[in-house]
């Protein structure tokens, strides 16, 4: 098998190949920080704050952040890996995926539901114990 054998026959992929960028949405708590760091600007985040009453007379009001939106332009993406790199909570997984071509540059951005769908192609030893099944089809 070669790789003139494609798309008939699919390469095998290295496990630590950077194909594209996995989101584990359970995970994601809107840090921020992956987009702030980014050195391309191209991940997109849009969130907002649900805040759960005391449930007890001395308990305080707590507050979380919701993920509404999460979108990577990978027609600016450079593959570094920063964003997954500095991610404090294991939300970001390189993906050995690569079939994502699109006719159009603005097809090039993916949504949240289409990063976590390529959880399922994350290999087990990169991804530890996180379930893929947490990722963009989990509605919290
Ligand atoms: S791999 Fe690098 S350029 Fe691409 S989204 Fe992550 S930080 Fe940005
Ligand atoms: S993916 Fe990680 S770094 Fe980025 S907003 Fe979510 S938790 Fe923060």
């Amino acid at each position: 098998m070669s790789e003139n054998d494609y798309p008939a026959v699919l390469p095998e992929q290295g496990d630590r190949s950077r194909g594209v960028i996995a989101l584990l949405e359970s995970n994601c708590t809107v840090c921020m920080l992956c987009a702030r760091e980014c050195p391309d600007w191209c991940i997109e985040i849009e969130g907002h704050k649900v805040t759960t009453p005391a449930t007890t007379l001395q308990g305080r009001d707590r507050s979380h952040n919701i993920l509404d939106r999460f979108a990577i332009d990978f027609s600016l993406c450079m593959y570094c890996g920063i964003c997954i790199e500095v991610c404090p909570f294991d939300a970001l997984f390189w993906s050995p995926e690569f079939e994502y071509a699109a006719p159009t540059i603005g097809g090039l951005t993916h949504e949240k539901e289409q990063l976590g769908g390529w959880m399922q192609s994350v290999p087990i030893e990169a991804r530890g114990d996180n379930d893929p099944a947490d990722s963009a089809s989990d509605q919290r």
